[in-house]
C-alpha cells in the first residue's frame, strides 16, 4: 500500500519574512508560485534589520554605478505597489548629497548620476541655503542635490508586500523559527518547532541570522551594532518634507545621513559608518552615554534650530560584508537555494528588486547572479541549475 505524504509541499519556501523575505514572498505570489514563508518573529518587527521607521532611496548612487539599474526597477515596483495597495510607501522629497574636502560621497555620486543620465544639480553652499533656508553647509562643502531621492516607509512598505504576497495566495507563518533546512531529492526539507515541510526551491533571507542557516558556507558576515536618533527641533516647519531633502554627509564626522521630520517627532539622523560587531541574540539594545555625539555635532553644524534633546533613539542590525557588497546568488552546491544576505546597510531601497532576483535565480537556470553580487567574489563556485 502506498503511503500518503502529510508533509506540507510548496513550490517555494522563503525564511525569513522581513525586508528580502516579503519581497520574494510577493514576487512568488506574483508569478502564481505555491509558497510558504517562515518568519522567526512578527512581521515587521523591531529586532533586525528594518526597525527605526523610514529607509533613504536615492538613485545617484555613490556606493557604485553597478547599483542604479537595480534601484530604478526598485523605485518602478515601490510605485506599483503603491498603486496595488492604495497605501503611501514613497516621499520624494529629493536628496542631498554633501561632502567636506578630501571626501568623495558627492563626487561619487555624481559619476553615477552622469553615467546612468540620472536628473541631478551640483550646488554651491549659497546655493544650498537659499534653497532650504534649515540648512548651512560650509563654504568649502560640494553638494548634489536629486529630485527623485526620498525615503520609503518601512512599515507600510513590509506589511503590504506581505499583504500582497497573501492576497495572491502566499502563506505566511509568523511567530515559527526555522530550525534547519536539508536537501530532499531535487527539493529541500525545511523544519521549524512546528511542523516539517517540503519544497521545490529555498530562498533564504534571514538578515542578522544568515550565518545560522548558511554556516558551512563561511560566507563572510559580520553583524553590526547601529544606533538611530531623533533629535529634537525647536519649530518643524523648515525640516518637512516640503522643505527639507533627505542628506548624506560625508566628512570628519561619518557618514551621517538624515530625514526630514515626519509621522514622529524630531530630526531623525544616524551613521552608516562604524558599529560594533555584535550577534542579533547578544545586541546591546540600550543606548550608552556619548553615542549620540557625531550626529548631534553634524547636525548643529548643518542646521541651526537643531535642539539638545533627544526624542528617541533605537537600535538595528547591519549584516556587513568585507566589500559592503551584497550577496545575491544561488548557493554553490544546491542550484535548488538561492540566498540573499549581507545588505551591508544599504539594502532596503532595492528590496522589490532583489525579490524578483532571488525568485528569478531559484527557479530559471538561465538567470545569473550580477558578478558585483556573486559568491564568486570570495571565492565560491555559483551552482549551475
Ligand atoms: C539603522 C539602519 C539604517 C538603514 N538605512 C538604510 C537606508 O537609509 N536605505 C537603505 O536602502 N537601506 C538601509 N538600511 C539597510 C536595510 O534596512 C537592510 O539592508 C535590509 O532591511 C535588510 O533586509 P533583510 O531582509 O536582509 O533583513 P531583515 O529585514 O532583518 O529580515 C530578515 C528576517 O529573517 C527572519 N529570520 C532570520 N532567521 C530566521 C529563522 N531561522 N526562521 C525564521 N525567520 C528568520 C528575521 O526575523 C527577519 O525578520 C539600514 C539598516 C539599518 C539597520
Amino acid at each position: 500500500m502506498s503511503q500518503i505524504s502529510t508533509t506540507p509541499t510548496y513550490d517555494a519556501i522563503v525564511i525569513g519574512g522581513g525586508t528580502m523575505g516579503t519581497a520574494a514572498a510577493w514576487e512568488l505570489g506574483k508569478r502564481g508560485r505555491r509558497a510558504l514563508v517562515l518568519e522567526q518573529f512578527s512581521i515587521p518587527h523591531t529586532l533586525g534589520a528594518h526597525g527605526g521607521k523610514t529607509r533613504v532611496i536615492r538613485h545617484a548612487y555613490a556606493e557604485s554605478p553597478d547599483y542604479v539599474p537595480l534601484v530604478r526597477r526598485a523605485d518602478d515596483l515601490w510605485q506599483e505597489l503603491e498603486a496595488a495597495t492604495d497605501r503611501q510607501i514613497l516621499v520624494r522629497c529629493g536628496g542631498l548629497e554633501l561632502a567636506a574636502p578630501g571626501y568623495g560621497h558627492a563626487a561619487r555620486a555624481r559619476t553615477a548620476a552622469v553615467e546612468h543620465g540620472i536628473d541631478h544639480e551640483w550646488l554651491s553652499p549659497t546655493d544650498v541655503h537659499r534653497r532650504w533656508p534649515g540648512v548651512t553647509i560650509p563654504d568649502d562643502w560640494d553638494a548634489l542635490y536629486s529630485a527623485e531621492a526620498g525615503f520609503l516607509l518601512t512599515e507600510p512598505a513590509i506589511e503590504s508586500m506581505a499583504n500582497e504576497a497573501r492576497r495572491l495566495g502566499v502563506e505566511i507563518h509568523q511567530g515559527e523559527p526555522v530550525i534547519g533546512w536539508r536537501l530532499d531529492g531535487d527539493g529541500v526539507r525545511v523544519e521549524t518547532g512546528a511542523q516539517v515541510y517540503r519544497a521545490d526551491r529555498l530562498i533564504i533571507a534571514a538578515g542578522a541570522w544568515s550565518s545560522r542557516l548558511l554556516g558551512d558556507l563561511g560566507i563572510p558576515l559580520e553583524v553590526r551594532r547601529k544606533t538611530l536618533f531623533w533629535l529634537s527641533v525647536a519649530d518643524a516647519t523648515p525640516y518637512r518634507p516640503e522643505s527639507l531633502p533627505v542628506f548624506i554627509s560625508d566628512s570628519l564626522h561619518g557618514e551621517i545621513y538624515g530625514f526630514p521630520v515626519f509621522d514622529h517627532a524630531g530630526l531623525k539622523i544616524a551613521n552608516h559608518a562604524g558599529g560594533d560587531p555584535t550577534s542579533p541574540d547578544a545586541v546591546d539594545r540600550s543606548i550608552r552615554p556619548g553615542e549620540e555625539q557625531n550626529v548631534v555635532d553634524l547636525a548643529r553644524l548643518l542646521f541651526r534650530g537643531i535642539g539638545p534633546g533627544i526624542v528617541d533613539s533605537t537600535v538595528c542590525l547591519y549584516t556587513v560584508t568585507p566589500d559592503a557588497d551584497f550577496v545575491l546568488d544561488r548557493h554553490p552546491v544546491y542550484a535548488q537555494v538561492a540566498i540573499g544576505a549581507g545588505f551591508s546597510g544599504h539594502g532596503f531601497k532595492f528590496a522589490p528588486a532583489i525579490g524578483e532576483s532571488l525568485v528569478d535565480l531559484a527557479f530559471d537556470s538561465a538567470s545569473q547572479p550580477l558578478p558585483r553580487l556573486a559568491l564568486a567574489r570570495f571565492g565560491q563556485a555559483s551552482a549551475t541549475a
